[in-house]
């Protein structure tokens, strides 16, 4: 069972000024099931786990570098559950081994199925398969978002994030914006980063949420799980600046952008702003490998 974290999540202050930013560092909820992704798995564990089925077993989706299928796998590991990744490529099964992210949580007992991109894409048609194969299975949707993942996020929201004017969060599949959303106070803003193009995002988020308090801005900076040069430095500096690890994908593009916002004027004098830490930082190793398979700089951050 996941828990509620004993004590308070910490919130930093990052700048001070005119506007103030500030980061929440969900990330510091656990070592291996951390940042939104625990949120986001704890109802949906919790419930499976209340049933009591005979031989609990968990599979879930993602890609080569997903911090989703990092958790899960982390989270069989530590609660002796079997679990299994449908892995996005098929052409990665021979070498999985070399991706840290696969190869940790395979060392972490879970085991692989690898499809092809287009199966992928259908991902209904594979859970049904799934369920028929797996009738006591816990099948978790890709990213781990769906309503029960939204109920989890509100714990992401306490006393304290209510006198901020503004919430932001990173956004892939639109699971935690969805929640925070949902969850925030009535005077509060709510800005998702996406760092993924996906046209249906909105209306998923908006299904999700019922709310009408968010809006979302570009952060992907050339495309999903690409890294510039430009996001490596500002993850760089931010760490020597703050002493605080950012990822690659979600969070170093998240605050790049609303560094950028800031100094753009986007924010009235005066406001309060929280942006929420949601982890991520198993992908700095797998970053830090492609980058160096490049001879290109590297994040400069040792855990
Ligand atoms: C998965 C993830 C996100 C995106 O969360 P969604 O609920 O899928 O939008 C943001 N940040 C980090 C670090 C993540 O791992």
């Amino acid at each position: 069972m996941l828990t509620l974290p004993k004590t308070e999540i910490p919130i930093q202050k990052i700048k001070s000024g005119d506007v103030e930013i500030f980061l929440k560092r969900e990330d510091l909820i656990h070592p291996d099931i951390s940042g939104n992704k625990y949120w986001k798995l704890f109802y949906n564990v919790n419930h499976y786990l209340n049933q009591k089925v005979e031989k609990p077993f968990i599979i879930t989706f993602g890609g080569a570098f997903s911090n989703h299928i990092a958790t899960v796998a982390a989270f069989g590991k530590i609660f002796s559950i079997p679990t299994m990744g449908i892995i996005r490529g098929e052409e990665l099964e021979a070498r999985f081994l070399e991706n840290i992210t696969l190869r940790k949580a395979h060392e972490n007992g879970m085991s692989f199925r690898f499809v092809s991109r287009t199966d992928y894409r259908d991902k209904g048609a594979i859970t049904e398969k799934l369920r028929k194969e797996f009738p006591e299975a816990l099948i978790v949707p890709e990213g781990g978002s769906n309503p029960q993942a939204v109920e989890g996020v509100k714990f992401m929201l306490t006393e304290h994030t209510k006198d901020f004017d503004y919430l932001c969060t990173a956004v892939g599949t639109g699971g935690s914006i969805a929640g925070i959303s949902k969850y925030a106070e009535g005077n509060q803003k709510v800005i998702g980063f996406t760092v993924v193009r996906d046209v249906s995002l909105e209306q998923r988020i908006r299904e999700l949420s019922t709310k009408n308090n968010f809006s979302l801005i570009e952060a992907d900076y050339g495309g999903y799980g690409k890294i510039s040069d430009e996001i490596v430095r500002f993850i760089n500096d931010f760490w020597k600046q703050y002493n605080i690890p950012l990822d690659p994908v979600y969070t170093g593009k998240m605050m790049m952008r609303l560094f950028q916002l800031v100094e753009e004027g986007f924010f009235p004098a005066g406001s309060r702003i929280l942006a929420f830490h949601t982890g991520g930082l198993q992908g700095i190793e797998g970053a830090n490998q492609l980058l160096r398979n490049k001879n290109r700089n590297t994040i400069e951050i040792r855990l």
